[in-house]
């Protein structure tokens, strides 16, 4: 049977980061990572892969090159969490035991919720961003786009980075414009099951000028339940507040999926689960409210903050610093207020950088209103963060939660 110090489950954007400053502040610690994946991928970067900016090569690692130097890789998957005896058993039957845990498996893509679609996707303009299979597909589908309804959909919260699904409609809207023979028998559409554009209000109100500005039909409450690739229609449930629930069939040209995602069965079906699935841990300290032992960080943790990479950068550090005081015998005072960075490209050459907490207020890294479309932005969103991630972040870097050291209030 297998121990160490500290065992992290996941070895993607949370996992690598966490074992990075897990061994920068202390070289000694025997720290494993039960991760079976091979490749790693800079999944904010295939909106931009949809877009036709990147190409998925670009957003692409080797595990193994990511692994920190001293952290033993274990190249198998979780298969049961065993909290009351500091131990989890692995998909090929070991049992790992650990002084502390960090639960860091990210979430589930549940494509088989909407019918037909796993078997429309890939072809006949039925594509999505978030998975790499599909992604370069998108592009293919805004490339060859002719004519009818480019429709984007955006499932029932949570999912990561809620503000991916509207991204690739901006692209995509404005990749159309380019050929206004095209534009003019075209329409987008945004079909999505929250009942507003974005949950933060101070980034709500510039989006939905974006969207008059643009002409794109936003469809609130509108969730999808059914693809039919034959007759290219996408069927939503709408429920709107006051209405009777009703059925939409939208015909399509091309059809952007974002999937409704869970917690992983594995997290899910253990002890460490709260009631919604996600690993129950406490949302300033990030260590789980029943196994003192537990930590999770990204976006298989419970805390109600927006689930992105950026948001890592900002757990990572405090995660770090109340493990190892649990380690010692005490109890830290690292304190997560919920920072996430959801970069929302508005169209090529324009991005909102929106930073904000868990009370919904801005936290912008820049002495710059936030709240404004910026080309400056978009060079932070194409260039500077996949740098700050693959040199930084999953490096243990210094920069913490802010892009810019030095700039933190
Ligand atoms: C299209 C798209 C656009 C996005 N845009 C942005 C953006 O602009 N900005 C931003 O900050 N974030 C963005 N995100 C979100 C961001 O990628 C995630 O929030 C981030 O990757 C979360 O990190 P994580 O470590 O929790 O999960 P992941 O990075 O997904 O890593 C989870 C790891 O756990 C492993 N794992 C799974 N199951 C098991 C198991 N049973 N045992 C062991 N290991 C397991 C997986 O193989 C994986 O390596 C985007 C995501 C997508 C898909």
């Amino acid at each position: 049977m297998g121990h160490h110090q500290v065992l992290i489950v996941g070895g993607g954007a949370a996992g690598i980061t966490v074992a990075a400053r897990l061994k920068r502040a202390r070289p000694g610690l025997d720290v494993a990572i039960l991760e079976p994946a091979t490749e790693h991928y800079y999944q904010p970067g295939w909106t931009l892969v949809g877009g036709g900016v990147f190409s998925l090569e670009q957003t692409r690692r080797l595990e193994a090159d990511l692994i920190p130097a001293g952290v033993t890789w274990i190249r198998e998957a979780v298969a049961g969490f065993d909290p009351d005896h500091n131990s989890v058993s692995t998909s090929a039957g070991q049992t790992l035991r650990y002084d502390a845990l960090v639960v860091a498996t990210g979430m589930t893509l549940n494509w088989a919720a909407i019918k037909g679609l796993p078997e429309a996707l890939g072809k006949g303009g039925v594509c999505s961003n978030y998975a790499k299979e599909f992604a370069p597909y998108t592009w293919e589908c805004i490339q060859h786009f002719k004519g009818g309804n480019a429709v984007f959909t955006c499932p029932p919260m949570p999912i990561k980075c809620p503000g991916a699904p509207q991204k690739i409609a901006y692209l995509a809207d404005d990749a159309i414009k380019r050929d206004p023979a095209v534009a003019a028998k075209s329409k987008v559409i945004y079909a999505t099951a929250t009942p507003g554009i974005f949950g933060i209000p101070v980034y709500a109100a510039p989006l939905r000028e974006v969207v008059a500005r643009k002409g794109i039909d936003a469809r609130y409450s509108h969730t999808l339940t059914e693809v039919r690739p034959a007759s290219k229609e996408a069927v939503f449930q709408v429920a709107k507040e006051g209405e009777e629930p009703r059925e939409e069939v939208i015909s399509y040209e091309l059809l952007h999926v974002t999937p409704p995602m869970t917690a992983p069965p594995v997290v899910a079906q253990s002890p460490l689960a709260a009631a919604s699935g996600f690993v129950e841990v406490d949302k300033h300290t990030l260590q789980h409210v029943r196994y003192a032992n537990v930590f999770s960080s990204g976006d298989v943790s419970g805390m109600p903050n927006s689930k992105t990479a950026a948001a890592v950068r900002g757990q990572a550090p405090v995660l770090v610093t109340n493990l190892l005081a649990q380690l010692d015998g005490g109890q830290g005072d690292g304190s997560y207020n919920g920072y996430s960075c959801c970069p929302l490209i508005t169209g090529y050459g324009k991005t909102i950088m929106a930073e904000f907490n868990y009370d919904a207020q801005p936290e912008p890294s820049f002495p710059l209103d936030p709240t404004q479309e910026r080309w400056s932005m978009w060079l932070m969103k194409t260039v500077v963060l996949p740098w700050l991630y693959w040199n930084r972040m999953l490096k243990g870097g210094d920069h913490e939660k802010r892009f810019i050291p030095g700039l933190d209030r």
